[in-house]
């Protein structure tokens, strides 16, 4: 009988899945890059390499392109009801449910994050989300228009279409989620896709292509390519057939992806980085403020885009609030992500780990201490411990730059304007936290931060229904709920005299 302390078992399945080198998804074929190049991914927990992958490249996203143009110009998507493009999301919806536990284990084995946590938050949000979107397949309405023009009656509507081939880029912190974010409005709009998945974390998107066929998507709609930024990437974002981008990394990569797109000037759209600003009154319920700080920057070992990575706390309830934060901190367990006793996993690469590493390096060399964590754990795989910094200020780069892991930096304040101008002086703008007793200022404060999102004494709530993006250099456009929809749609007018 399993221990606590034992591995997850693999299921049979994951085992068969991962012994393979796999292959990648154009037009309805399992293929070899043309190449016949693979790379590998990492199991991140031992920095042992996981599986081979196909390696596609400009090639690849050539021919992915070109299959997916043809669903979406004259094969069989361009003829299928609304209806029925809901019934085929929902169909993938139910089959992810019925490998719920494969996806577990994957997204654990190739990103690193627990499978107790992937169980309850990667795997329902997808879930959720290709179940949310399939409802909007048979709802994308356009509008009627009273117009004036010329003194004669006319009919003016508008119809909302699909705006056609679709190159997505997603990153390797929810490697599963990130995919439902880009393919369920893709699916509901009747768009055609091409999925390049991060070079870290490939093997969930790659099952989910397997579903995608089982569900009965038509071939081509939705080509699935592995591969690296800098090549099928970038190969992806110039192409002169795709009409859109739809892009989640960072900020530096989406400006590349900006200046890919003009060529053929491609809608797009980006999901980038950020700084946020959790901030806390000294009239908060801290008991419960405590646990949801720490929560807003360890949870998914802070490789989140949104996380609560600046805490500001009102100077009489600093001390407490670090405190209680830091202890915290101590108490969550740090291991593999298939032992069913870890809180949290390692970081998703080598890599990762250093730049977070590097980052703690430059806040002692400014001053900054950490009062819990502050360096690796460990010599085998790249686990980072859950790190509170203070004696920090907004000069220094660890409370300026995103540090994409578990590290957070702690400021006090007196002056509540003056809190506000500090919040706001990030070049990102994608979510904040607000924790008072006082619900006035909770919404004026909530109105004055420069933020796609603003969580009030809570953080992290996401839903399917819940526009999600940012403001400055977080990003261009909302996804999930009907926002995102705007993305996907073209809208054309239509009009003709009546009398
Ligand atoms: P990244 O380097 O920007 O990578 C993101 C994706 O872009 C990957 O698939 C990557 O491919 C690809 N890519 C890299 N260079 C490219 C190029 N020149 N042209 C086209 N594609 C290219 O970011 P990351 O390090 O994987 O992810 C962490 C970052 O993403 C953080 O800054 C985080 O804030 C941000 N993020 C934002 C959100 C959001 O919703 N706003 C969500 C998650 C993450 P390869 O990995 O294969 O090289
Ligand atoms: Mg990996």
């Amino acid at each position: 009988m399993a221990t606590a302390t034992q591995a997850v078992q693999l299921t049979d399945s994951v085992s068969r899945y991962i012994a393979k080198s796999r292959q990648m998804l154009i037009n309805g074929k399992w293929v070899d890059a043309a190449s016949g190049k693979t790379f590998p991914t990492y199991n991140p927990a031992t920095g042992e390499v996981l599986a081979n992958v196909a390696e596609g490249d400009k090639e690849d996203i050539n021919r992915a392109v070109a299959a997916a143009r043809a669903a979406f110009d004259t094969g069989p998507w361009s003829r299928i009801t609304p209806s029925e493009r809901g019934k085929l999301i929902w169909k993938l919806a139910d089959l992810i449910e019925n490998h719920a536990e494969e996806f577990a284990q994957l997204e654990s084995l190739d990103n690193g994050k627990p499978v107790t946590i992937a169980r309850i938050a990667d795997i329902p949000g997808t879930i959720d989300m290709f179940r949310y979107m399939a409802g909007w397949a048979t709802k994308l309405e356009g509008n009627t228009i009273p117009i004036s023009a010329h003194g004669a009656k006319f009919l003016a509507y508008t119809l909302r279409e699909p705006v056609g081939v679709v190159g997505q880029i997603i990153p390797w912190n929810f490697p599963l989620m990130m995919a439902s974010w880009k393919l369920g409005p893709a699916l509901a709009t009747g768009c055609c896709v091409i999925l390049k998945p991060a070079e870290q974390t490939p093997l969930s998107a790659l099952l989910l292509g397997e579903l995608i066929q089982e569900a009965g998507i038509p071939d081509g709609v939705v080509n699935i390519v592995p591969g690296y930024g800098e090549t099928a990437g970038a190969a992806l974002a110039a192409h002169p057939n795709v009409d859109k981008i739809a892009f989640t990394g960072s900020t530096e990569v989406g400006k590349l992806i900006v200046h890919a797109a003009t060529g053929n000037l491609k809608k797009v759209s980006l999901e980038l980085g950020g700084k946020s600003p959790n901030v806390v009154f000294q009239d908060a319920d801290i008991d419960a403020t405590i646990p949801g700080a720490a929560m807003a920057i360890f949870f998914n070992h802070g490789q989140c885009c949104c996380a609560g990575s600046r805490l500001y706390v009102e100077a009489k309830e600093f001390d407490k609030v670090v405190d209680g934060v830091s202890q915290l901190a101590s108490k969550i367990r740090v291991g593999p992500g298939m032992e069913p006793t870890t809180d949290m996993g390692p970081l998703v690469s080598e890599e990762q780990m250093n730049k977070v590493c590097s980052y703690l390096e430059s806040g002692y060399a400014e001053g900054a201490k950490a009062t819990v964590g502050g360096s690796r754990q460990g010599d085998k795989g790249y686990f980072v411990k859950p790190t509170v910094l203070v004696n920090t200020n907004e000069k220094m780069k660890v409370v300026r730059e995103e540090i994409f892991g578990p590290v957070v930096t702690a400021i006090p304040f007196k002056d509540v304007d003056d809190l506000v101008v500090k919040a706001n002086a990030t070049e990102y703008g994608l979510a904040a936290g607000v924790w008072t007793r006082d619900i006035g200022k909770a919404h004026r404060i909530a109105s004055q931060l420069r933020a796609g999102t603003v969580w009030i004494n809570c953080y992290n709530v996401f839903d399917p229904a819940m526009p999600f993006g940012g403001y400055k250099q977080s990003g261009w456009g909302r996804e999930m709920g009907h926002e995102v929809l705007n993305l996907y749609t073209e809208v054309k007018s239509v009009c003709t005299p009546i009398s």
